[in-house]
């Protein structure tokens, strides 16, 4: 026997990083698929609660429709208690979390306190021309959240989810303002993420103009598995 603990220490912790609509979510789940670790959404956690009419949803609703964030408050402990999930012992990838450094330096301190850090982010690059073309086509299911993009990936029929037949509509806040905004917000309050990671020694970049598919080889590649 060479040691009794191989598996030891080797986690899959993933933060997406990039722009509004450079392909966090369609990428995060495939990653999630292949390595069987959850794909953690703050974004479709907002949204489900905005559909249930909790108090959080309420709360989130009025930020996201402006393309603001929501406040830090509001997300840093909801995540840390998602983290503490039995599916998530071995990894996870994170989707939309952390978007500012007071959010990366919570969750460093929350994992530190168990001796554990961010295994890699993966910064998704796609500069702004293409992310306002993006939005306007994509297109979220109702029921089970898989996204599509009317040209570049569009489902088998028009207007109906692949996975499960619902409806399939276009978020209240992809909307071209809004995205310009949600923009804006992005290059101030999320980029300095990449800095932030760089320093962390955990940033891996990958070009996020190409096929969903390429993209994806390029992230398989840097998770070396
Ligand atoms: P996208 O992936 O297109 O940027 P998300 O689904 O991740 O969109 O997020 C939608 C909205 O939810 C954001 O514009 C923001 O208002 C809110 N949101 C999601 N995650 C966070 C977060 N970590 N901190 C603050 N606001 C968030
Ligand atoms: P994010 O979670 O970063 O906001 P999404 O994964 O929702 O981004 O992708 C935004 C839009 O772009 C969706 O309509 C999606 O289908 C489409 N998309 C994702 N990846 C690509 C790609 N590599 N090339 C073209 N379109 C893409
Ligand atoms: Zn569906």
């Amino acid at each position: 026997m060479k040691t009794g603990n191989k598996k030891k220490g080797i986690t899959m912790k993933i933060i997406m990083l990039g722009a509004p609509g450079a392909g966090k979510g369609t990428q995060a789940k495939m990653i999630a698929e292949k390595y069987t670790i959850p794909h953690i959404s703050t974004g479709d956690i907002f949204r489900a609660n905005i559909k249930e009419g909790t108090e959080l949803g309420n709360k989130a609703k009025e930020y996201m429709d402006q393309g603001l964030l929501v406040p830090d408050e509001l997300v840093v402990n909801l995540v840390v208690d998602r983290l503490t999930w039995e599916d998530a012992k071995n990894g996870y990838v994170l989707d939309g979390f952390p978007r500012t450094i007071p959010q990366a330096e919570a969750l460093t301190a929350a994992l530190a306190e168990k001796g554990e850090k961010v295994d890699y982010a993966i910064d998704i690059d796609v500069p702004d021309q293409n992310i306002i073309d993006r939005m306007g086509g994509r297109r979220a299911c109702v029921a089970c959240g898989a996204t599509y993009h009317i040209v570049n990936i569009p489902p088998k029929k028009e207007g109906f989810c692949d996975k499960c037949g619902a409806e399939l509509i276009l978020r209240d806040d992809d909307k071209p303002e809004t995205v310009k905004k949600r923009l804006d917000v992005y290059h101030e309050q999320t980029q300095p993420l990449i800095d932030y990671y760089t320093a962390e020694g955990v940033l891996k970049e990958v070009d996020g103009t190409v096929d969903m598919m390429d993209v994806f080889n390029a992230i398989v590649q840097v998770l070396g598995a």
